[in-house]
């Protein structure tokens, strides 16, 4: 008989199923028969890149013939300068989705639990299951983390917490003293994962900076990514910010040239790039009011979004709402995966394009 190859796997990614992304852009229109389509469906910045990054990151490659510098020392050194942090406290990664499942794969051991919130990023599941571990989902308030429930919820099996402010992809946040509220009922042997993927992009009042927080507690670990706001999703880099212990045992596991030449040039430069970040910071938040705008003048409700996109709630299954938007040339993100089958997220474009999502929508539901 012939082995079914399935059951070789670990009994955690027998049960997986496998990450969706969205579909590139020349593959739906292949397959829909149209053009000039758009894409708001994966909270890419709508920028385009920055040019400093691409000069750096096109000068880069003409040292591809040599292995990228294992520690990312320059790029530390730069980030630590911004940011005021420490570089034997950086962890480097091919996209904070790297250290996401790096961090999981240090501290959870079968059987262990992990604590995420429902309507939290697919990531954490992800990777929980991967480790063979239990994932404890606590029910949301209002689409957004109950930091009371998450904390009641720790036991002695509790491993890892991951939070995400802003939460994707509901945007929802919490505030600073919430944060700090939680982090007091949190005992030191679990490991809270603070994501910022969003943080650059908020504006609400009270918001926690994960990086001030890391020096007061020992068991956070703190994520960033270049891949929004800095507009490098392409190039996969993101950062892990820790005490020096934890960062010892991420970079323990982490391969050692898991970031490539250009990302490091890239993000070197964009960190320089001051313009850059403000003008993504300012399209979004015009485009957040925009789109909110629009969508209340149609009324449709969305919840309220901190992040770089708005979901929205149809209050009908939103599939066939999506494929009619599809038709219009206007891509967007179904949140089923999410158990939210009546909603869509959508990514903050430019006007020119939070327009025609708003001209496709209001034509597609009339
Ligand atoms: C987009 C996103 C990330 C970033 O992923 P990268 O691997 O850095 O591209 C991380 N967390 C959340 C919640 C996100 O939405």
């Amino acid at each position: 008989m012939a082995c079914d190859q399935i059951e070789l796997a670990v009994s955690g990614v027998q049960q997986l199923s496998p990450y969706q992304a969205g579909k590139p852009i020349e593959e739906l229109e292949r397959e829909l028969g149209i053009t000039n389509s758009i894409k708001l469906a994966s909270n890419e910045n709508p920028l385009g890149p920055s040019a400093k990054a691409l000069a750096a990151a096109r000068e880069a490659l003409s040292e591809v013939t040599l292995y990228p510098d294992a520690s990312g020392h320059r790029l530390k050194s730069v980030l630590s300068a911004k940011y005021g942090l420490s570089n034997d406290q950086l962890t480097l990664g091919n996209g904070s989705n790297d250290l996401l499942e790096l961090i999981a794969r240090v501290f959870v051991r079968p059987g262990d639990q992990v604590i995420f919130s429902e309507y939290a990023f697919i990531v954490y599941p992800l990777v929980t299951q991967a480790c063979c571990a239990q994932a404890v989902i606590t029910p949301a308030i209002n689409y957004g983390h109950d930091l009371d429930a998450m904390a009641a919820a720790i036991n002695e099996k509790t491993r890892l917490i991951y939070l995400a402010n802003p939460n994707n992809p509901t945007g929802t946040v919490f505030t600073k003293s919430e944060l700090l509220a939680f982090m007091a009922k949190v005992p030191e042997s679990v490991i809270v994962v603070l994501d910022e993927a969003y943080t650059e992009y908020l504006t609400a009042e009270n918001m926690p900076d994960g990086l001030e927080l890391v020096p007061k507690f020992s068991n956070l670990i703190v994520t960033r990514t270049f891949s929004k706001a800095w507009g490098l999703a392409g190039l996969r880099l993101g950062f892990a910010y820790a005490s020096t212990q934890l960062t010892d045992l991420l970079n323990r596991v982490r391969q050692p040239f898991n970031v490539n030449i250009a990302a490091l040039a890239a993000a070197e430069a964009v960190l320089d790039d001051a313009e850059y970040l403000a003008k993504s910071r300012q399209v979004n938040s015009d485009g957040l009011i925009q789109l909110a705008a629009g969508l209340s003048k149609l009324g449709i409700e969305f919840i309220p979004s901190q992040g770089n996109f708005i979901t929205i709630d149809l209050k009908q299954p939103s599939m066939p709402v999506y494929e009619a938007l599809l038709r219009e040339g206007v891509i967007v993100r179904p949140v089923g995966i999410y158990k939210l089958p009546n909603h869509l997220r959508v990514s903050v474009g430019l006007e020119s394009e939070n327009d025609r999502f708003l001209t496709a929508l209001e034509k597609v539901l009339g």
